[in-house]
């Protein structure tokens, strides 16, 4: 007999719905999200939980502001932060049969793909027992280069790494907004136009604003997840969702056509430079689906090693690929504009004839 496919939820919370204006923790807030977390569990649907709020309520906790202090301040408030937040969590969870399980990560846990993969295998595992995975950044040891960068993105990756079939983000805003201020009930592709609308309402650029959210959104429907932001202040709605109740903002799942592997190089690495290519080569890797030689380069920028991710970037300067680098920085200023069976003359040695192979590069879709 076939095994039942599971259904598999990421649920990413906002900070701003989980405090006051004073960045208290809302306990009501936490003991209503567990209660619809355990119903959606009750129902069969697993859930893996990507919380914020770690920052917000140490700060509270201190009394300190965010505007005026240093980045071990932060980081201590984090510290502080997390495990409040995460007892609250677990009192709530617990009276309800389940226990939370605390993953913090950074984007070097994405970068290694061993460590990718146990975090995959640790979150299922999780889930086979009677607990609720709860993700945030390990805030209180990364610094900006080692930053996933906000949970938006985060709960992007999570999303696809867990496997899921939806994302829903809840926000302190319903949705996203059209120049009416109505809130758009589904997006088919986020297109030029659809960013543009970031200028209103929830569309704040900071951390955790809708740009953000549209950008996790993006890499998660090419990752064949169907996403929902809406407002998370609203009673049962996380619930309601998952029931199939039309609420906030859906965007419909792509058709998933890039390998696992090769979205983890398009979405789950950060990218440390950029290399700029002639039509030629644009033509050949758009079309073609040919690796990137030395001979189509034009321009190399940033500090980067062999294995690192590179953007491959048009003569117009638009991102048209990403990929795994053959070479380093240094290494492609010396051969760029040179036919492959140059390499070995200008580095003394050659080790690829491609400087990015097409196993290793993923073609970013034109908007
Ligand atoms: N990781 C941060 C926190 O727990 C939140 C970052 C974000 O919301 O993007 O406070």
């Amino acid at each position: 007999m076939l095994e039942k496919k599971r259904k598999r939820i990421t649920l990413k919370i906002g900070t701003r719905v989980l405090t006051d204006d004073q960045n208290r923790i809302d306990r009501e807030m936490i003991a209503n999200i567990a209660d619809q977390v355990a119903d959606v569990r009750g129902s069969g649907v697993e859930v893996v939980l990507v919380s914020s709020g770690a920052v917000g309520s140490g700060l509270g906790i201190l009394g300190l502001d965010k505007k005026n202090i240093s980045l071990s301040e932060m980081q201590a408030a984090a510290s502080i932060g997390q495990s409040h937040l995460m007892n609250i969590y677990n009192e709530f969870l617990t009276k309800r049969g389940y226990v939370a399980g605390q993953m913090l990560l950074t984007q070097e846990d994405f970068s290694d793909r061993r460590r990718f993969l146990n975090i995959k295998y640790t979150l299922n595992t999780l889930l086979k027992h009677k607990a609720v995975p709860i993700v945030n950044e390990n805030d209180s040891v990364s610094t900006n280069e080692i930053k996933c960068g906000d949970n938006d993105r985060l709960s992007g990756l999570v999303a696809d790494l867990a496997d899921s079939d939806m994302l829903v983000i809840l926000t302190d805003v319903d949705g996203l907004y059209d120049e009416e201020n109505r809130v758009i009930g589904c997006v088919g592709d986020i297109t030029g136009d659809i960013r543009a609308l970031c200028k209103g309402k929830g569309c704040f650029e900071s951390t955790g604003g809708m740009i953000t959210k549209l950008e996790a959104v993006k890499n998660a429907t090419h990752a064949g997840i169907e996403c929902v932001i809406a407002g998370g202040k609203n009673k049962n709605v996380f619930a309601d969702i998952v029931k199939g109740k039309s609420i906030g903002t859906k965007f419909n799942a792509r058709q998933r056509t890039v390998k696992a592997r090769k979205r983890w190089i398009a979405f789950s690495l950060k990218a440390k430079g950029s290399i700029v290519i002639d039509e030629g080569a644009e033509k050949a890797i758009v079309e073609k689906k040919k690796s990137l030689l030395p001979s189509g380069i034009i321009k190399v920028d940033g500090t980067f090693s062999d294995g690192d991710v590179v953007e491959v970037i048009s003569k117009e300067r638009s991102v048209i690929a990403r990929g795994l680098s053959n070479y380093s920085a240094v290494e492609i200023s010396k051969i760029m504009g040179k036919k492959s069976a140059e390499i070995e003359k200008e580095l003394g040695y050659k080790d690829y004839d491609e400087v990015v192979h097409r196993d290793n590069l993923v073609v970013v879709e034109k908007e």
